[in-house]
């Protein structure tokens, strides 16, 4: 079975950009019982900062694969089903991070050379450092013994989740693969086209369109 983990805010005043991807986690729903597909989608209401976390800590031993899609990050079914199909461990589907005051936006998938942190090129396969937006940590994970700041014994807010886990995620599979070359140590395998990342800064750039996958199922 794979379990899609959703992090929500409560806040109100977060509640529409929330809504495309809510739309698409019911639609999936549906679809996933009209496929015969087992998904188990998990909602994890965020009452505070660090509910995301407890959920992915409570949920990081058990035997069925993890699907992450984050409050405002909206794949078409297509691109849900071509991820939880991929032969690959760990996928990640790519979208746009942008920020104010950056030029354009960057894609969420990286990679260091030394100590230079690179983003991927359209159409890379691999990288080392996915954002968590849509990813795919299947089982059976590590167990995390390294600590790069995750397992640290403190809580973790959900804005520096991200780097606290994939730090240590990344060092432990460096170290039970055998400590490789670590600039070409690229355990994440990559997913394009880019899923829609749903937030107002990213809009103001033409080439970011919403999907029309709810066409592709609501018609049925
Ligand atoms: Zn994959």
């Amino acid at each position: 079975m794979t379990i899609v983990l959703s992090p929500h805010s409560v806040k109100s005043e977060d509640a529409p950009k929330q809504l495309l991807t809510m739309r698409f986690l019911s639609d999936l729903n549906y679809q996933a019982h009209r496929d015969s597909r087992a998904v188990a989608i998990c909602r994890v209401w965020c009452i505070d900062d660090t509910s995301y976390e407890h959920m992915i800590r409570s949920l990081w031993s058990c035997t069925d694969d993890i699907i992450i899609i984050e409050h405002d990050i909206v794949p078409s079914i297509a691109q849900y089903y071509e991820i939880m199909d991929c032969p690959h461990q760990f996928c990640a589907g790519v979208y746009y991070l942008f920020y104010e005051g950056w030029k354009e936006p960057v894609y969420s998938a990286s990679y260091w050379i030394g100590s230079e942190i690179h983003q991927v090129k359209e159409g890379d396969e691999y990288c080392q450092w996915p954002s968590l937006g849509f990813v795919k940590f299947g089982a059976p994970r590590p167990k995390l013994t390294l600590d790069d700041g995750y397992i640290d014994g403190r809580d973790h807010s959900w804005n520096n989740l991200d780097g606290a886990l994939q730090g240590t995620f990344l060092d432990n599979l460096w170290v039970e693969a055998g400590r490789p070359n670590r600039d070409e140590f690229k355990p994440w395998h990559l997913h394009w086209p880019i899923v829609t990342h749903n937030t107002p800064l990213l809009q103001k750039f033409e080439r970011i369109r919403m999907p029309l996958w709810h066409k592709d199922t609501t018609s049925k």
